[in-house]
């Protein structure tokens, strides 16, 4: 087979806006209340109802917008979308149809490992619109029944469309990741994925080059997946099955409807569920209930203000005024602004940013994790930790050890001296290290042999033995000591 495929991949991403009320009515947002219990005439579609459009969740999806650097126009309208779902008592869903409140944005993704270029992805469009409730299925066991649950009925929703512009099951995952790091900074939403704050859909075929032309496989929309590493799962296999369907059947684009597969994450395959509706099926028209919104020309430029720094500036800065590995820049910006500012305060109170670095990313993270807090509550601050970096770099804190003071602060909530003073350490004078040195090497004949024959490794045996006999040694002072003995002869 002279063939070679191309996957191409597009991302449809559901996005609960963060309001307290819901996107038509007052009525609650929260997660997790008793069934039915959050619910109005308004969003349970009683007759003679007027919905009436919540303004904070379309000025969330404007900062979403503009942060996409999507276009805004100056007037969109709410169509109503038609079909029957038992979760969706209306008849219908509220939704955007032929003129969204956002389109034409795009974001930037690049992978730390690599994994592939640096690329920009389109932004088709960004709309509003409300979500639907939730059906239950044989809750009560063996009865066979099903239950509505209505809560989250009405719920405001950002669809964010991408364009097909994804080539690997890896480049959507680090889309989603990217696009979830720039929701959660600008607090749009808090994606939680498992509450189904943030729900994906992806679309993915091929086109393959044949002897004959280019080829198309049918698009398969892909459904429930509970997570980004899912979603990666999910198109990996879909991608292989439609290889496999392709060299068996060789089905075109326009052979086949578009369909509906859904992800089973234990199986580890997707399974039919339906051809895929088109939007004529869904006989959109505007909506009589709802004024069309428009946007002033200021308004998309106040907001561009008011955002902060955003993710892909901050790594920038990162790396470009701290000098941070891609890695690095990464690990911290995925901890959120928090860490960043704690990070950027340690480096500049020490003018040491590797340290800063490693130090946050290494024993502030994994501490955090255990105590299972955030940086705001960890008991050592920043100008805590900055102290504590230079004294290492002083000498005052032998570095080996730097890692129990840091411990006994955290555990005790007590500062750099009483933590110094707990554990016993003591800067150790150069007069006494160079004595020390002496002592050893004068006991110790070969090791200057070895050294003087190019062996400088030979000095690891002396360190050992000058810890045991003082741990506040500090390795590398030690080992330098002895190297100018050595080379002096004043052994
Ligand atoms: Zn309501």
């Amino acid at each position: 087979m002279s063939e070679v495929y191309t996957t191409i991949i597009g991302l449809e991403v559901h996005v609960q806006l963060a309001t307290a009320g819901k996107l038509f009515c007052g009525c609650s947002t929260r997660f997790g209340g008793e069934p039915n219990t959050q619910t109005c005439p308004v969003c349970i579609g009683l007759p003679g109802t007027l919905p009436v459009m919540n303004r904070n969740a379309f000025e969330l999806a404007l900062k979403t917008a503009v942060a996409l650097d999507c276009e805004i126009p100056a007037f969109t309208k709410w169509d109503r979308k038609q079909y029957y779902y038992p979760d969706l008592p209306k008849n219908y869903q509220i939704s955007q149809y032929d003129l969204p409140m956002s389109q034409h944005g795009y974001l930037d993704i690049s992978d730390p490992k690599g994994g592939f270029e640096p690329k920009r992805v389109r932004i088709l469009r960004a709309h509003l619109e409300e979500d639907a409730g939730k059906s239950l299925h044989d809750e009560i066991a063996g009865k066979g029944d099903s239950l509505i649950d209505l809560n989250r009925t009405g719920t405001p929703l950002l669809e964010i469309v991408s364009e097909p512009d994804l080539r690997s099951p890896l480049e959507a995952k680090t889309f989603l990741t990217e696009l979830k790091l720039l929701l959660t900074y600008i607090g749009v939403s808090d994606c939680n994925m498992q509450e189904g704050s943030l729900r994906v859909d992806a679309n993915v075929n091929l086109h393959i080059d044949t002897p004959q032309g280019k080829v198309a496989t049918p698009i398969i929309e892909i459904k429930n997946m509970n997570s980004f590493r899912a979603v990666e799962r999910a198109l990996e296999y879909e991608t292989q099955r439609q290889w496999r369907e392709w060299q068996e059947t060789h089905r075109k684009l326009g052979d086949a409807p578009k369909q509906t597969r859904g992800w089973d994450d234990v199986a580890g395959v997707t399974r039919g569920q339906r051809s895929k509706e088109e939007s004529s099926d869904y006989r959109y028209f505007p909506d009589p209930d709802l004024a069309p919104v428009t946007v002033g020309p200021q308004e998309a430029e106040t907001i561009r203000q008011s955002l902060g720094e955003l993710p892909a500036a901050l790594r920038k800065r990162l790396e470009a005024d701290f000098g941070l590995s891609v890695y690095d820049a990464d690990v911290l910006i995925n901890q959120g602004r928090p860490v960043v500012a704690y990070f950027v305060d340690v480096a500049q109170a020490t003018g040491d940013s590797k340290a800063a670095a490693n130090w946050v990313t290494q024993d502030v993270l994994r501490t955090l994790k255990d105590l299972s807090t955030t940086i705001e509550q960890l008991p050592v601050t920043s100008a805590a930790l900055a102290v504590l970096i230079r004294k290492v770099r002083s000498g005052d804190v032998p570095s080996p050890r730097a890692r129990e003071v840091f411990q006994a602060k955290v555990e005790q909530r007590i500062d750099a001296a009483a933590a110094l003073e707990s554990l016993g350490i003591a800067a150790v004078d150069e007069s006494e290290l160079v004595a020390l040195c002496q002592k050893l090497l004068a006991a110790n004949p070969k090791t200057i042999t070895d050294v003087r024959a190019g062996k400088t490794q030979a000095i690891g045996a002396l360190i050992g033995q000058a810890k045991k006999q003082n741990p506040n040694i500090d390795p590398t002072r030690f080992r330098k000591i002895c190297l100018e003995l050595i080379e002096a002869g004043q052994q």
